[in-house]
């Protein structure tokens, strides 16, 4: 068999409530995920029984790991433990997703290569046991598999399609260095200070706006609780965030973790100018555009 192909796409957090800190460790969150056309392509093709091997090109292939802890490699190696597969597989990952932008490029990458070595391997996984492996691997990766719009509950692992209405014209300003998710979790733990800290829950506004498929009701509803974090830690992002701001946006934020600032235009024109803008500034490694939701990982050529 000749190479299975599978495109898959980068998320934005539209809303990220960060609770409690769990004993394991994990922060209970409410999430409304939704995944943007930016994309990673996974090619993956037959290897010899026991050999997982990965090459990554495209933009920032150089900041992604090449053994054991690229997640496209633990993502084929669960899927053929569970299955009983004797098989390896080649990876091919083309980066056009952030690397440590906080827009879940390493997750996405995880869950392109369960869909590419299921179809590979001829596994034929059901949903939901892809959903339960992708879980095993990270937060972010099953709502990578569903893509669109959906709610993330637990440490962000339960996924559920959001009632959403619409398509988004969003914009993306990358910032040249990437930022550790747990590092930003620290730092907002130390910002609390151990103070009490309710559930999370998601602001029922947003749930709204969803519904209408108003993009300025959506953008005034844009909320990150690990954006004071990031700030933080990078101060320069809240320059990005006003310049955006100043030249428009209906909705600005820090994508989950940071550090992309993602920007909500009114239109494409608009987005298209608001690029431009923004890449004029100076403040930004660069700027990218693209349109959500869109589908999750999905095979495109086998
Ligand atoms: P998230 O939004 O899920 O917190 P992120 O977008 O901030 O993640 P990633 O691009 O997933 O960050 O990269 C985080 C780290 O994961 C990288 O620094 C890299 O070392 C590692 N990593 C492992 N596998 C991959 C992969 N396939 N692609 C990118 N990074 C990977």
């Amino acid at each position: 068999m000749s190479a299975v192909v599978v495109r898959t796409p980068a998320k934005v957090n539209l809303a990220l409530m960060v609770g409690p800190l769990r004993t394991d460790g994990f922060h209970e969150l409410a999430s409304v995920y939704q995944a943007v056309g930016l994309y990673d392509e996974v090619a993956a093709t037959p290897a010899p029984p026991g050999e997982f091997s990965v090459r990554v090109s495209g933009r920032e292939a150089g900041k992604v790991p090449l053994d054991n802890g690229n997640l496209a490699i633990r993502a084929a190696r669960l899927l053929a433990d569970h299955a009983g597969v004797d098989a390896g597989v080649s990876i091919d990952i083309t980066k056009g997703i952030p690397v440590a932008g906080g827009m879940a490029g390493g997750s996405s990458d995880a869950a392109a290569a369960l869909v590419a070595c299921d179809t590979l391997w001829g596994t034929n996984a059901d949903r939901s046991t892809l959903l339960a492996l992708a879980a095993r691997l990270g937060s972010d990766v099953p709502f990578c598999l569903l893509g669109g719009t959906a709610i993330g509950a637990g440490h962000g692992e339960i996924v559920t399609p959001a009632l959403a209405r619409g398509s988004y014209e969003w914009v993306f300003a990358l910032d040249g260095e990437g930022m550790s998710t747990p590092a930003v979790y620290a730092r907002l733990d130390r910002i609390r200070d151990n103070l009490a800290v309710l559930p999370p829950r998601i602001p029922e506004p947003m749930m709204s706006a969803l519904a209408s498929g108003s993009a300025a009701e959506l953008g005034a509803t844009l909320v990150n609780d690990l954006q004071p974090a990031a700030l933080r830690i990078r101060p320069r992002l809240a320059q990005v965030l006003e310049a955006g701001r100043d030249y428009g946006a209906i909705g600005s934020v820090v994508s989950g973790s940071g550090p992309t600032c993602a920007f909500l235009a009114r239109d494409h024109a608009h987005a298209v100018d608001l690029s431009a803008r923004l890449a004029g500034t100076g403040l930004c490694a660069s700027v990218r555009r693209a349109t959500g939701p869109v589908p999750g990982a999905r095979v495109v050529e086998s």
